[in-house]
């Protein structure tokens, strides 16, 4: 058993937090939306009335927060993580963020004394619900070991991906393959249907064929095919069409910085910022089948 203090108790956070209190861990949660900690205290959880206060509460702190000012101000405030933990306590941040800032954090947070450890996680609520998280994890191995059983207890593939930073690159590199992969597969579905080819006879093709991938098999985008894929309920998430402009845009930071060429990935980050420019950030990632079946559309 082992005290934590959660900071960030939202879509992600909330069942993360519930599934560590399901391990037998003591964990007290913070969050400025005052009644996600109220949540977490009716599920057996204590309620902090700060960051400060969550943050000394524990022999580690985990945090899931929307992005990269978040996670500096929680970490480097005054009032944050590292002026209030215990000295020996490891800090793990779960939230998606930038490479960079990751980073930079880690390297204040190893000035202080602490060990810090980036952990971004992909499954979406169903799989911070039901446990099953990949966790890609960049820092220090010592930290690494030491965090792995409180990982295993939200998570089912943990990942050690070197040092600090590197969960969050593995975690963006990954996304952006996605993201450009689903668009590939919904461009192939609309050409198929206006050359008259059954979007199921594609998918018996394509599924097993060489252009067989997961947003095909597992997560397509034209209802039918795959009867648990988010377009057989009106593109209701999921994994939502800003969250996915968001990791693309981050994919797009990163790949500026270092100078990497990513046609594909600047591509896709542009159709996702068009797509969400119409309202449809709340979709599911796969509902840009209907933007890219546009004939109209400006890209
Ligand atoms: P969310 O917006 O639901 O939750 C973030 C929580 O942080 C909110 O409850 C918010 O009130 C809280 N918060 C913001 N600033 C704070 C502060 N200064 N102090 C304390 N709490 C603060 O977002 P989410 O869907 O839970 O995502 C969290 C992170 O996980 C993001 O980085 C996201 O990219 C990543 N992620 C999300 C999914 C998903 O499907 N939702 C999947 C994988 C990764």
């Amino acid at each position: 058993m082992a005290t934590i203090g959660f900071i960030g108790l939202g879509n992600m956070g909330a069942p993360m937090a519930a599934n560590l209190l399901r391990a037998g861990h003591r964990v007290t949660g913070y969050d400025i939306v005052a009644r996600a900690a109220e949540g977490l205290a009716a599920r057996g959880g204590i309620a902090a009335a700060s960051a400060a206060e969550a943050a000394a509460a524990g022999e580690l702190v985990i945090t899931m927060l929307p992005a990269g000012a978040e996670v500096r101000s929680v970490y480097l405030d005054k009032g944050g993580v590292l002026a209030n933990a215990r000295n020996d306590a490891l800090l793990i941040d779960c939230s998606t963020i930038d490479v960079e800032t990751a980073r930079a954090v880690a390297a204040a947070a190893a000035e202080a004394g602490f060990q810090m450890l980036d952990a971004p996680v992909s499954g979406g609520v169903a799989g911070a619900e039901a446990a099953s998280l990949t966790v890609m994890v960049g820092g220090p191995p010592a930290a690494f070991a030491r965090a792995q059983p409180v990982l295993a207890a939200m998570g089912r593939t943990i990942v050690h991906a070197g040092p600090a930073g590197n969960g969050q690159a593995a975690k963006i590199c990954n996304n952006m393959i996605l993201g450009v992969s689903m668009i590939a597969v919904c461009e192939a579905f609309s050409l198929a249907e206006r050359l008259g080819l059954p979007a199921q006879t594609l998918f018996d093709v394509a599924a097993k064929s060489s252009g067989q991938c997961w947003a095909i098999t597992s997560y397509c985008p034209v209802p039918g095919p795959v009867p648990a894929s988010p377009a057989n309920r009106g593109y209701a998430p999921g994994f939502t069409a800003a969250m996915m402009l968001k990791d693309l845009r981050l994919a797009q930071q990163a790949a500026g910085l270092t100078a990497a060429p990513t046609p594909l990935g600047a591509a896709a980050a542009n159709l996702y910022q068009l797509f969400v420019d119409e309202g449809t950030g709340s979709l599911d990632f796969s509902g840009i089948y209907r933007f890219i079946g546009k004939p109209d559309r400006k890209v």
